[in-house]
């Protein structure tokens, strides 16, 4: 991480490497929160590239193997219990895992580049099912490092693509093979999404479905709701560059049918292949997912590969894809094992190191987040997000709210309820004209739209939301086309039973109906 102006002439001295952790037995609501990411290791890039890695790393892994093996005594619940722990899982992207894991960091020259299993660069053209190829495993992989010192080491480096005996290998629960899993914000929004957007773009430009001045058009006029705004996509520039961070480009693939899908004919084979990298992605960003999703992702992503373009390169990230489906049995949903919040928690670090003293910048960052950690933890907010309320006003309410108020939560005419303009619960910002799933019974759902955000007078918050009739999935778009059913519904915020909220957009086809992307798959 580059704390000075990259162009300016600090530039790569006060470069810092960090590592963070997640405690797993958070609730995954609160794990998610940039607050749960704990800073463990700050650390010059020059001190790491002079000391190596390993050295770095000696202490938290002395730390680990006593957390291991003798435990911490912990005062809990009025009395002293010792409590274990142990390293479930390292998350980089590919070129730190490969050098912490010491394997080949070169992915266009190394014969094995993969660090789950033994393909080469032709097998892995061809084959697209993890059952095709020899995965690795704790025991061979010990092998093999420890033959790296032999006379034939060198041959063993290149045929297996080892470079050396990694340190976290030292832990007993752990084996860089099995607990490095591959990440989906490197591998699919910053790898294969831009990779397959780029051919589409230029596969759609040629046939003349539309131009780069029309879509960037539609990227200007699109009405983004107000928890996307923030990532929209920045306006391309040529269908060879796609200048997007990894939440600018998801949010651009997602949107990308509603943008221009009224503009390609329906059954076109490209798009069918973007349609289903889609499915694929929003399993892979679903937070609950079943052995059989896991079971249906390998089918999509076999079925995605052999349809990709022809002629085609399939590059090291869209291999690394087919191992996804064994990585959710062992370690669960991909988004949990992921990097993207902790891309997030290194930009307050970067705040925290931009200050005039560079003596020491990380002792100043490693301090500045101790303190802040202890203000959450004094304040009790570290696994407490309070519920933050926008401006309120004394407003009336229609009749028929009136009438649901008297019935579902027994207020009178008395009664004082006051209008929120907002309310933050749960780490997501509840506004007026956001949507949310009600039920989602048989692969039907139904929405509901806010009205309005209510505050009774024993603090109940309640939303008033319009009921929504889904009409049809349309995968053309992979979106639910909706209309509203004016049905009034009232529903306390604290019992949601789908506590996240979406946003309904028209196509820019004409008399175009209204759409809703639900972002990820659900299980039923
Ligand atoms: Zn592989």
């Amino acid at each position: 991480m580059e704390t000075c102006n990259p162009l300016g002439s600090s530039s790569g001295k006060f470069k810092l490497g960090c590592v963070f952790f997640t405690l797993n037995n958070i609730r995954p609501l609160f794990r998610s929160a940039l607050k749960s990411i704990f800073l463990l290791i700050v650390a010059k890039s020059s001190t790491i590239k002079v000391n190596g890695i390993d050295s770095v790393l000696k202490p938290f892994l002395t730390d680990l193997k006593t957390l291991h093996d003798e435990g911490i005594e912990v005062r809990f619940a009025g009395r002293n219990e010792v409590w274990k722990g142990a390293l479930l899982a390292f998350l980089a992207d590919n070129l730190a895992a490969h050098e912490l894991g010491g394997f080949k960091e070169s992915f266009s020259f190394a014969r094995r580049f993969c660090r789950s299993c033994l393909t080469d660069k032709i097998k892995s053209q061809s084959h697209f099912r993890e059952s095709q190829f020899v995965i690795r495993d704790r025991e061979s992989h010990s092998k093999l490092c420890s033959r790296l010192s032999d006379p034939d080491g060198s041959s063993i480096s290149v045929e297996f693509g080892i470079n050396r005996c990694s340190s976290l290998d030292s832990l007993s629960e752990f084996s860089v093979v099995e607990n490095m899993p591959h990440d989906i914000m490197h591998d699919l929004f910053e790898g294969v999404i831009p990779y397959e957007l780029k051919l589409l773009l230029r596969y759609c430009i040629n046939e003349s479905y539309f131009n780069l001045p029309t879509l960037n058009h539609r990227l200007s006029a699109f009405d983004f709701g107000y928890s996307e705004i923030g990532d929209r996509p920045a306006s391309i520039e040529s269908e060879q560059k796609l200048r997007q961070t990894a939440s600018q480009m998801w949010l651009l693939a997602r949107i990308f049918p509603l943008l221009v899908g009224d503009l390609i004919p329906r059954g076109n084979s490209n798009w069918d292949c973007l349609l289903k990298l889609l499915k694929i992605c929003e399993i892979c960003t679903a937070p609950v997912l079943s052995a059989d999703s896991a079971a249906y992702l390998e089918i999509l992503v076999e079925e995605h590969h052999s349809v990709v373009y022809p002629g085609v390169t399939i590059i090291p990230k869209m291999h690394f894809m087919i191992h996804f489906a064994q990585q959710i049995l062992k370690l669960g949903p991909l988004i949990q094992a992921g990097t993207m919040r902790h891309e997030a928690k290194l930009r307050i670090i970067k705040r925290a190191a931009r200050v005039s003293n560079f003596k020491n910048v990380c002792q100043t960052v490693a301090k500045r987040h101790q303190h802040l950690l202890c203000f959450y933890i004094h304040s009790n907010q570290l696994l407490n997000t309070p519920i933050k309320e926008g401006t309120s006003k004394q407003h009336l309410v229609t009749f028929n709210v009136q009438l649901l108020l008297k019935q579902q939560y027994l207020l009178t005419e008395q009664s004082v309820v006051i209008i929120l303009s907002s309310v933050f619960y749960n780490g997501i910002t509840y506004k007026p004209n956001a949507f949310l799933m009600l039920s989602y019974d048989a692969l039907e759902p139904t929405f509901g739209k806010i009205v309005t955000l209510m505050k009774t007078e024993s603090n109940e918050i309640i939303l008033v939301l319009n009921q929504f009739v889904t009409e049809y999935y349309d995968n053309h778009y992979r979106s639910f086309c909706v209309s509203e059913s004016h049905q009034t519904y009232l529903h306390s915020v604290h019992s949601l039973t789908y506590y996240n909220i979406f946003h309904a957009s028209r196509t820019f086809a004409k008399d175009s109906k209204l759409y809703l992307n639900l972002r990820h798959h659900f299980e039923l």
